[in-house]
């Protein structure tokens, strides 16, 4: 089948495979959002090839999830996991492998989607190279990361002028919610082409199951009340926040209480250490009896869990989106969250759940305190937040808005073709 160039679209996320397992260390919201766009714009008649860079030498080169949407794996640097601050030494080596990739397949993408720092780096390079739209999204930003940093890392200057540039020259940035557009205006810069579109969440897939039955999955009693908390072990997720929040409120010590704790941590690794400093919070509070750690929870598992749950706990110091908090709306559960970044947006308080200060125990206790104690009010919480999500969240209205900001892109763009190599006989 003779492909059309213009449907070609590369989404190049370095650091953020899509198509690893979610919920570990560095493994979050950013692989779940370019997977996810990936296969809804997939749906929509792009030919999606998604780039990110190896992390172990057993890892195969291509992953096909469907016709037309695939993941590709580039070697650039070690074969082996690196934290995100010392990738960007690695990008010219990233920058070649697609050059040589597309020069193998003979065609050049017209477009790319880049996602965070490291990869806006990628795509402007290859700008330079080549006739390109970039469309780029931060997930995060550093200009509001290192404002809660006291040691900053030796590459904070690096990008700082990295996003700076990018949201300064990409054809245009995607912000996901008013919050961050508000941070990129107010703290890196006045010029640049930005357009709001949320995150989405796969809504059929989430609202599937009802919590009856979730519950007589997981083996958790109908008269139970569940707090829930999913997500990457990672301080800045605030974990601690919710364990002393659930202390201090009036259900500490009742047994029909349960905490579960849902994220995947590996033993010495960074995930691993901070799991184990919040096992030791719940140990020394006095929680062991009526708190769960069920490690990294698939996709499969996801739904059951959120619906299982009378309210979802975001805590986080930070976050840009929070996909957490949309995915728990999606199964009908409240949302208590921190009120920073994207989850201002999302959780709308007193109407699909509340928004507390970062950092406030009393305040989350109070918090859960009212919505355990109101099951009614929760529900209708609940539903009215399943209907935000339904109606502006899923991936395919998240797709449909991508698609119409690639399109308009697109049609400044000319196409050119790659001689194919020759192969020696
Ligand atoms: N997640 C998962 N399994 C887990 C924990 C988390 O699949 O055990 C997923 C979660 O469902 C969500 C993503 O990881 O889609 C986390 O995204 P979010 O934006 O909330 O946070 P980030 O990890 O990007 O900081």
């Amino acid at each position: 089948m003779l492909i059309n160039e213009k449907s070609r679209l590369a989404l190049i996320s370095v650091s953020g495979d899509p198509a690893a397992e979610i919920g570990k260390e560095e493994a979050g919201g950013q692989n779940v959002y370019v997977r996810q766009v990936g296969l809804a714009l997939a749906k929509q008649g792009w030919h999606v090839d998604m780039f990110t860079r190896r992390i172990d030498p057993d890892q195969a080169n291509i992953v096909q999830h469907e016709p037309n949407c695939r993941t590709i794996r580039l070697t650039a640097g070690p074969a082996k996991f690196i934290n995100r601050d010392q990738v960007f030494g690695y990008l010219p080596e990233f920058v070649q492998q697609f050059q040589a990739f597309q020069e193998q397949e003979g065609y050049q993408y017209p477009l790319v989607h880049t996602n965070y720092w490291l990869s806006s780096w990628v795509g402007m390079e290859l700008k330079k190279l080549q006739p390109l739209k970039q469309v780029h999204t931060y997930h995060s930003l550093g200009a509001v990361k290192y404002r809660a940093v006291s040691n900053l890392p030796a590459i904070a200057s690096t990008r700082l002028a990295v996003e700076k540039a990018c949201l300064e020259t990409a054809d245009r940035i995607i912000a996901t919610s008013p919050q961050e557009e508000e941070h990129m205006r107010n703290l890196v810069s006045s010029k640049g082409m930005i357009e709001i579109i949320p995150c989405g969440t796969d809504i059929e897939r989430m609202g599937s199951i009802a919590r009856k039955e979730a519950r007589e999955q997981l083996g958790i009693p109908p008269e139970a009340k569940v707090v829930l908390y999913v997500g990457r072990f990672d301080p800045r997720k605030g974990i601690e926040t919710l364990v002393r929040a659930i202390a201090q409120s009036r259900w500490n010590g009742n047994t029909n209480v349960r905490l579960i704790i849902a994220g995947g941590f590996r033993p010495g690794q960074s995930d691993g250490m901070e799991c184990d400093r919040i096992k030791a919070i719940v140990k020394e509070l006095g929680l062991e009896a009526m708190t769960f750690f069920p490690g990294r929870l698939t996709d499969a598992e996801l739904p059951s869990y959120y619906a299982a749950a009378n309210v979802c706990v975001v805590p986080s110091h930070y976050e840009p989106f929070g996909l957490v908090a949309i995915e728990a709306m999606a199964c009908g559960t409240p949302v208590i969250a921190s009120k920073v970044g994207g989850l201002q947006f999302t959780v709308i308080p007193e109407v699909t759940g509340l928004l507390v200060p970062p950092q406030d125990e009393a305040a989350f206790a109070q918090g859960i305190d009212r919505i355990l104690s109101n099951p009614a009010w929760a529900d209708q919480l609940g539903e009215i937040g399943q209907q935000r999500v339904e109606i502006a969240m899923s991936w395919e209205s998240v797709a449909r808005r991508l698609n119409s900001v690639y399109s308009k892109l697109m049609s400044q763009v000319a196409v050119k073709s790659v001689q194919k190599p020759q192969v020696a006989a």
